[in-house]
């Protein structure tokens, strides 16, 4: 009976049907997922689904998403979130903490008020970016713990989160947890170019994974650069992809908390390469405001990190920590 019951569940397992790369829209952006031979409907299934979850939890275009939630109660009370929402806000406060808030979770006033990639993108009234400035201090967000509940608290009624910068970053490390779990051997999850390539690409041969990073000229097919990568991720924040143009000038979607304005450091991308994908994001974000001579990376006392500036000019410079 034992070895006939064995043998069933073996049998059960192999003739499971495997897809081929699944690909959904989720955080406003095309997300592909390919888990190669052990990709079977369910494992997808609950891939999306965990996905989907979490843009439901942490998307500020979604008036019920807790994320939301606190934002409609800044200034005025103090929200139930999960432990996973938690989780990250702690996350990035501590890293606007280490980035001199060149990552700011809380730049939603001004993010607003841009609405890049929305329709009512436009120029600001410089007096609206004066005062939304005021209210971007990573401070006003006050998080506490209580009897096992987690709570959210914008203490200033004029600031507003917004994890758009870290949120795809975590999402690729939670799909991590699940691949793990479930013993896939190798993936690739693409979550609207964040990336992450899980498991040995080759077993027999050893190789590694090549990610290209697109040049931002838009025009040049070929990547400016192939990285080689065991397992990890690597993560592009750039000004080529969301953007618009007003009297010429290029308006794109990373905000300078300083000026108020898109962040004018001169270069068109920042990429950067680690084991953790919510570092990636947040920091592709901060090194794109920050600059190549930023300590980023130092302060956070991160380790095997590689980083990719493309400058305007289409000069590349690499860093290594
Ligand atoms: P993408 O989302 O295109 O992959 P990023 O990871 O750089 O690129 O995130 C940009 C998004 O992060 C913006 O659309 C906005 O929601 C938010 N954001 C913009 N500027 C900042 C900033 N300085 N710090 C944190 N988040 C930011
Ligand atoms: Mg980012």
């Amino acid at each position: 009976m034992i070895i006939l019951a064995v043998l069933c569940l073996s049998f059960f397992s192999c003739s499971e049907a495997k897809l081929p790369p699944q690909t959904e829209y989720v955080f406003g952006t095309v997300c592909t997922v390919n888990m190669f031979d052990d990709g079977t409907a369910e494992l997808y299934a609950d891939v999306f689904s965990t996905l989907k979850n979490l843009d439901d939890k942490f998307s500020v275009n979604k008036n019920d998403s807790e994320i939301s939630r606190v934002n409609q109660n800044a200034g005025v009370s103090k929200v139930e979130i999960s432990s996973d929402v938690f989780e990250l806000l702690k996350l990035s406060k501590l890293i606007a903490g280490k980035t001199d808030c060149a990552f700011n979770p809380v730049l939603g006033a001004l993010i607003q008020l841009w609405g890049i990639g929305t329709e009512r993108q436009a120029v600001p009234d410089s007096a609206k970016i004066e005062r939304a400035k005021k209210h971007c201090n990573p401070d006003s967000l006050v998080l506490t713990e209580d009897g096992g509940a987690f709570f959210a608290e914008l203490t200033d009624g004029e600031t507003q989160i917004d994890l758009g910068g870290i949120v795809k970053g975590f999402a690729a490390d939670e799909v991590v947890k699940i691949l793990s779990q479930k013993n896939v051997q190798k993936a690739v999850v693409d979550l609207g170019g964040n990336i992450y390539v899980f498991g040995q690409k080759d077993k027999d041969k050893n190789r590694k994974w090549r990610i290209g990073i697109k040049n931002p000229d838009g025009e040049t097919t070929e990547p400016v650069k192939i990285v080689s990568v065991d397992s990890g991720s690597v993560v592009t924040s750039g000004n080529y992809e969301r953007f618009f143009i007003s009297d010429g000038i290029r308006y794109h979607h990373i905000i300078d908390g300083r000026t108020g304005f898109p962040a004018e450091s001169g270069f068109s991308s920042v990429s950067v390469v680690y084991e953790k994908s919510v570092f990636c994001d947040a920091l592709s974000t901060a090194y794109f405001v920050g600059g190549e001579k930023a300590d980023f990376v130092q302060n956070l006392g991160l380790k095997d990190v590689q980083l990719i500036f493309v400058k305007n000019d289409g000069t590349v410079i690499e860093q290594s920590y």
